[in-house]
Parts: structure tokens; C-alpha cells; sequence
């Protein structure tokens, strides 16, 4: 997942809930008992207890029977609530707010590849019980009312305590969204061998990069395959990464992708097309001086490179094109050399 969340995130979020619901239940008992409502009060000391005992479970890790068992006890807590107290002391909103706390508990539980929360029947079972309250208390009246203050209070509580769940869960879905989507587009438009953009990302700037203010070059080592086939694969890999690095190094002011294989996209700044010329060629001189060496392995190499200059009403696709072309001329022709 997003490295935003990861297990032990996850239980000190389930940690600080279940401390959060102990508090939220001794002040529940209280005011149960100072109502007379007696079989909430009996239900507010099963849930303590309950709450007491998950903080074993969450130190257990069973956060997922944790997350789940909650939303059971809130649901009946609150059906039992409007049951005996009636529809006037808002625990029907707690309700409807706590969906947004499943529906994040299953996106964790889905992102870190364990079993999740099932949120949307825990939803389908939440809005039958809601209708079923409503309906009861229709039918049946308030069985003990509680005194206005009391149910002043409450009201004003519940909307704080779900208005707050709400704005936490969809702040952290939002943030998660943004950064999932955000680490998704660097991992499509970067190589992962050389670190340098792919060619999605010339894609994505296709825009900004067509100008009659730029050059482009295709850049294509000679005769790599051979250099695979003498030293291995992995020291073939070393050369590519070696490559990319001495490019961002000594060709300054370019922007640099790997087009495929062993053949990278360079993208300068300027009109002057014969500066750019000077520009690779002295490049083209240094790598053919260098020596590529990883621990006993060592060995020198050359490339070829096709420049192109921008060209009214071009296309991206075709301003590649005539590079490529200019790069084959060169291999055709006895590479080693940067063609114009
Ligand atoms: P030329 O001078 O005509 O460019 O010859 P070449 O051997 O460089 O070109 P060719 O297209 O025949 O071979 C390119 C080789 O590059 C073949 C392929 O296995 C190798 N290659 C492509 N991508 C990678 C890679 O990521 N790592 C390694 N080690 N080799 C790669
Ligand atoms: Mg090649
Ligand atoms: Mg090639």
C-alpha cells in the first residue's frame, strides 16, 4: 500500500477508538442511570466490559474481529437507545456516521492485503435496524423519556462526536486517495533500471516539449547485445544505469528519458542546432573514453546519436521519427558518431 498506512498505524487508530468508545460509554452509563433508564444502563456496563476486553484484542491483533465486533455494538447500543428513549436524543445519526468508519476499515484491510471489513452489508444491516427503530418508536412511544436537558445534551454530542468521524475518515480517504494516485503516475512515467522518466512521461509533456525552442536526440548504445552476451545481463543493466548517470551528469540543461532498450530520448534547450551538435558530440567523445567497470568486469563502449531540430507544424511522434531515422543513418554508416 501507500506508505501513508501500515499495521501498527492501523492499531494505534483501533487503540485510540476503543478509548475514545470506553469514555463515550462511562458517560452514557451516567447519564442512563441518572435517567432511571435501567436497561441501557445494563447494556452501557456490557459494552465497558466489551470495550475493555478488545483492547486485548487489539493488542492481539485481531483488528479486523475489533473493527467489526465495534460496529455490532454500536448498532445495537443505539437501536436499544432510540428503542427506550425515543427518536429525540440523535443516536439515530451515529448510525449513518459510523459507515464511514467501515468503509475506511475495509479500504485499510483491502490495501494491506488481509482479510477486510465487510462494510457494505455492515451498511445494509445498519439502515434496516435504523427503519426498525424509527418504526418501533412509532408504534410503541418513548418508554423512558429523558429529561430535556438531557436530551439538549445529547443531541448536541452525537452531532460532534459523528460530524468529527465523518470529517476524519473522508480527510484520510482523500489524503490516500491523492497520494495512491500521485505514487501511481511517478511508477508509470519512471524506469525503474535507470531512474529516468519513461516514454509515457514524453507522453504526459508532449506539450511542453513540442517547441521550435528545442532539439531532440536519440541516443542508442553500439552493439549492446554483444556486451550481454560477454559479460551477463546484470553487468548489462550496470552499463544502462552507469549510462543514464554520466548523461544527467554531463549533459546539462536536457531532459533525459529511457525510449526502450538501450536507447534514450534527450531533449535540449535552444535553436542552435550546431551548439547542440558540439553539445553530444564531446558527450559521444566521453563515453567513448570511458571505462565501465564493475568489481572484475570492465569494458568500454561507443554510441551513436541522431539529432533533430523542431520543424513548423510538427508532430512529436514525427519529430522522433526523423531522430530515429538520423540514428540509423549512423549505425548504418559505422556508428560511433552523432548525425545531424
Ligand atoms: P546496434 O549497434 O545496432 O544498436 O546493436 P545492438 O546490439 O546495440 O542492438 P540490438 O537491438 O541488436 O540489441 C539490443 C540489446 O539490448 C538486446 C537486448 O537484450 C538488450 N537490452 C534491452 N533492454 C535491456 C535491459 O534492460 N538490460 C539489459 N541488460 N539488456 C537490455
Ligand atoms: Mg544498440
Ligand atoms: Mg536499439
Amino acid at each position: 500500500m501507500n506508505q501513508l498506512f501500515d499495521r501498527s498505524k492501523a492499531k494505534i487508530i483501533c487503540y485510540s477508538m476503543d478509548i475514545i468508545f470506553l469514555c463515550i460509554h462511562f458517560l452514557m452509563l451516567y447519564i442512563f442511570a441518572s435517567n432511571d433508564v435501567s436497561p441501557m444502563v445494563k447494556f452501557n456496563i456490557f459494552s465497558i466490559t466489551f470495550y475493555a476486553c478488545s483492547l486485548l484484542a487489539i493488542r492481539f491483533d485481531f483488528l479486523r474481529f475489533f473493527i467489526i465486533a465495534s460496529y455490532m455494538e454500536i448498532l445495537l447500543h443505539m437501536t436499544l437507545a432510540i428503542i427506550y428513549t425515543g427518536w429525540g436524543n440523535g443516536f439515530q445519526i451515529t448510525i449513518i456516521g459510523i459507515n464511514s468508519l467501515a468503509f475506511f476499515a475495509e479500504y485499510v484491510g483491502r490495501s494491506l492485503r488481509g482479510k477486510y471489513v465487510p462494510a457494505a452489508p455492515l451498511g445494509i444491516l445498519g439502515m434496516i435496524l435504523y427503519i426498525f427503530s424509527y418504526i418501533f418508536v412509532y408504534k410503541n412511544g418513548v418508554l423512558y423519556p429523558l429529561s430535556d436537558k438531557t436530551s439538549f445534551f445529547l443531541q448536541i454530542m452525537w452531532a460532534l462526536v459523528v460530524f468529527l468521524i465523518l470529517i476524519a475518515c473522508l480527510y484520510l480517504f482523500t489524503l490516500l486517495s491523492f497520494h495512491s494516485a500521485r505514487l501511481l503516475s511517478i511508477a508509470a512515467t519512471k524506469d525503474k533500471l535507470t531512474e529516468l522518466p519513461n516514454r509515457y512521461h514524453i507522453t504526459k509533456y508532449e506539450k511542453e516539449y513540442l517547441s521550435p525552442d528545442r532539439w531532440i536526440a536519440l541516443a542508442d548504445i553500439d552493439d549492446f547485445k554483444k556486451i550481454n552476451d560477454t559479460y551477463g545481463h546484470n553487468f548489462g543493466d550496470f552499463v544502462l544505469k552507469k549510462l543514464a548517470e554520466l548523461m544527467q551528469k554531463e549533459l546539462k540543461h536536457t531532459d533525459i528519458c529511457r525510449w526502450g532498450g538501450e536507447e534514450f530520448l534527450i531533449i535540449g534547450n535552444g535553436k542552435n542546432i550546431d551548439k547542440a551538435f558540439k553539445e553530444l558530440d564531446n558527450f559521444r567523445k566521453t563515453i567513448e573514453e570511458f571505462t565501465f567497470a564493475e568489481g572484475d568486469t570492465e569494458t568500454r563502449l561507443t554510441i551513436t546519436i541522431g539529432l533533430a531540430s523542431y520543424k513548423q507544424d510538427i508532430s512529436m511522434t514525427e519529430w522522433i521519427n526523423i531522430a530515429d531515422k538520423k540514428l540509423y543513418a549512423g549505425k548504418y554508416s559505422g556508428k560511433n558518431q552523432v548525425i545531424q
